[in-house]
C-alpha cells in the first residue's frame, strides 16, 4: 500500500509503496477513504514543527472503513464508517475524566513505527496521507453509514478544531462580538462556530482576497485584509472598543498578539493556530490585568464521539457546510501540488481520495 513519507524538511514528500502490520490489541485497520491536507502537516515540511522522528508518514485528518480488527476490539467492525480522531481517548485518565478526551494523558503524540519500508522503519502518529492506516480503536469514531466519507474526513480535525473553539472551549455568547484571524481550513469553522453561537459581528481577517470571499460565504459579517490596513485598529473601530473574542487561526506569536490587543476589556483571545516549535507570545502585561484573558484551544477541545455526530447531524440539517470547504479533490500522488496549492493561498482545503 502506498504512504506520504517526509525524510526532511524543506524536501518533497515521497510517495512510496510501503508495508504495513497487522492490527494487534486494541488496534483498527482502516482503508483511508478520504483524506484532508490540513495546515499542521504542512508545518512539518517547512520546518515550523519539527518532525518527532524521520522518516515520517504524513496526515492526521481523515475518515476511512474498518478493514480488520485486533484481539479485544468489540465496537468495531468491518465495513464500519470511522471518523479518525486527531486524539485517542483511554477514558479514564484525569483529562478523560474531565470531560477533557482531547488532552488524554495516556494517548500524547508519539512517534510509533508499524509501517516500514523495505526493512526500514517509518515514524508516524496515526497518519492517513496512506492507503491504509493502523490505528488504535480509542481514536475511531463509528459514524452512520450513509455519511460521505470523501468529505465528512474534514471533520476529523479541521471542522472540530474551529467550531469546537467557539462552542466548546470559548463558549461564545449569543450576540458577542468575534474577530477571526486567518480563514484557512480552520478560520473557515471558527467561523461557522460563530453563526452557530449566534455571535452578533463576525470579524474576518486575512491577507488573501479569495479567503475573505470564503469567510463570507461560511457567514462572517466584516471583512478586514491585513495587509492593506492595520487590523487591530479597524477590529475596535467595527466593535466600538474591542471584540468580545479573538480568535489566533494561522499560527504566529506576532498575531497572537493583535488578537489580545484587539479584545475589549473582559475579552478573551484564544490561541487556534500551531505556534512555531520553542517560540514565545508576549503580551502587555496590564492588558491582562484589565481582565483580558488568553487563552488555547486544542482541536476544539472535542470530545469526539460526541461532537462528531452532532456536527453530523447539524451538517443533514444544513446548519454547517461542509462541502464548501473543499476546493478540490486529488489522488494521493499529488500531495506535493496539494500543498503548493496550501502554501499559495489557492484553496481552503484539499482531500486526498484514494481508490
Ligand atoms: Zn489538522
Ligand atoms: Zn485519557
Amino acid at each position: 500500500m502506498k504512504a506520504a513519507i517526509l525524510y526532511a524538511p524543506n524536501t518533497p514528500v515521497a510517495v512510496k509503496e510501503v508495508e504495513i502490520d497487522d492490527p494487534q490489541e486494541g488496534e483498527v485497520l482502516l482503508d483511508v477513504v478520504g483524506a484532508g491536507v490540513c495546515h499542521s502537516d504542512y508545518h512539518y515540511v517547512t520546518g515550523h514543527r519539527t518532525i518527532r522522528k524521520a522518516p515520517m508518514v504524513l496526515g492526521h485528518e481523515g475518515a476511512g472503513t474498518v478493514r480488520a480488527v485486533g484481539p479485544g476490539v468489540r465496537e468495531f467492525a468491518p465495513g464500519d464508517k470511522i471518523i479518525l480522531s486527531l486524539d485517542a481517548m483511554c477514558g479514564s485518565c484525569r483529562n478523560c475524566s474531565n470531560g477533557r478526551p482531547a488532552l488524554c494523558e495516556t494517548y500524547r503524540p508519539e512517534a510509533v513505527s508499524r509501517m516500514s519500508l523495505a526493512g526500514e522503519p517509518l515514524y508516524h502518529g496515526r497518519p492517513t496521507f496512506v492507503e491504509q492506516t493502523l490505528v488504535q480503536a480509542d481514536a475511531c469514531v463509528k459514524v452512520p453509514d450513509d455519511t460521505a466519507l470523501e468529505s465528512a474526513c474534514l471533520v476529523s480535525c479541521g471542522i472540530i478544531t474551529g467550531i469546537g473553539a467557539v462552542v466548546n472551549r470559548a463558549k461564545v455568547e449569543t450576540g458577542a462580538s468575534m474577530a477571526v484571524f486567518g480563514c484557512g481550513g480552520v478560520g473557515l469553522n471558527v467561523i461557522q462556530g460563530g453563526v452557530l453561537a449566534s455571535a452578533g459581528k463576525i470579524i474576518a481577517v486575512d491577507t488573501v482576497p479569495y479567503k475573505l470571499e470564503l469567510a463570507e460565504q461560511m457567514g462572517a459579517t466584516h471583512f478586514i485584509n491585513s495587509a492593506q490596513e492595520d487590523p487591530v485598529q479597524r477590529i475596535m473601530d467595527i466593535t466600538g472598543g474591542g471584540a468580545d473574542y479573538a480568535f489566533e487561526v494561522v499560527g504566529f506569536p506576532s498575531i497572537v498578539r493583535q488578537a489580545i490587543d484587539c479584545v475589549r476589556m473582559t475579552g478573551t483571545a484564544v490561541v487556534v493556530g500551531v505556534q512555531p516549535q520553542g517560540q514565545d507570545v508576549t503580551v502587555e502585561g496590564f492588558h491582562l490585568l484589565e481582565d483580558r484573558a488568553l487563552i488555547g484551544a486544542f482541536h476544539g477541545a472535542a470530545r469526539p464521539r460526541v461532537d462528531f455526530l452532532w456536527i453530523l447531524d447539524l451538517y443533514k440539517q444544513g446548519k454547517i457546510m461542509i462541502d464548501e470547504l473543499i476546493s478540490r479533490y486529488r489522488p494521493l500522488d499529488e500531495i506535493n501540488e496539494a500543498f503548493a496549492d496550501m502554501a499559495q493561498g489557492k484553496v481552503a482545503r484539499t482531500v486526498l481520495v484514494f481508490d
